[in-house]
């Protein structure tokens, strides 16, 4: 990202698309970022990741310290455990939530994961997995009722787990989705 940074290769969004159709006829399909990472290629994105952090960043309805939180991980000095060790200020960057966790569930704690910024905002840390899915259920479920208030009234588009989340398994054995095809079949095709 940086290089692209310095080169000013920003990513115009009439671009993006024109790359993103070329990669999935390529690749048969997307799965790795253009520019190293997913947070690359949304910072390099226009009105998208530098935008929207920008937008964020100088919103003064958003207190303070939220704001000064956000801007310490794009900068890299959140105080975690993996910084402190850098700056000399801590002897181990392992995690100490997952430490935690560990220990209380009597298991190992050999092999920790580093306290990274990463690390911690993850459901992969033990100590922050129920709360990283809480909130990406929270933010899932505010993103779909968006969407659902956006629509249009052509729009032939129906949302259908409005009143709680559902996987394939439950959203089946509903009538309407039985009609499309069977259980197995959809298992099949997947
Ligand atoms: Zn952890």
């Amino acid at each position: 990202m940086v290089t692209a940074l310095q080169h000013g290769t920003w990513i115009e969004e009439e671009g993006f698309k024109n790359t993103c159709i070329k990669e999935n006829k390529k690749r048969g399909g997307i799965h790795q970022p253009f520019y190293g990472t997913w947070v690359a290629d949304s910072m390099l994105r226009q009105d998208a990741g530098r935008f929207m952090l920008g937008k964020y960043l100088s919103d003064k309805k958003i207190p303070w310290q939220r704001r000064r939180r956000l801007g310490m991980a794009v900068a890299g000095n959140t105080p975690t455990a993996s910084f402190l060790t850098k700056i000399g200020k801590m002897q181990s960057a392992e995690c100490r939530l997952c430490r935690i966790v560990r220990e209380a569930r009597g298991e190992s704690t050999e092999d920790l994961a580093a306290e990274t910024h990463g690390h911690i905002s993850s459901a992969g840390c033990a100590g922050m997995e129920t709360t990283v899915t809480a909130a990406h259920h929270s933010i899932w479920r505010h993103l779909y009722d968006s969407m659902h208030a956006a629509q249009k009234p052509k729009s032939k588009l129906e949302f259908v787990t409005l009143d709680k989340e559902s996987n394939m398994s439950t959203l089946w054995r509903r009538e309407e989705f039985l009609r499309i095809c069977s259980k197995e079949d959809l298992a099949e095709k997947a």
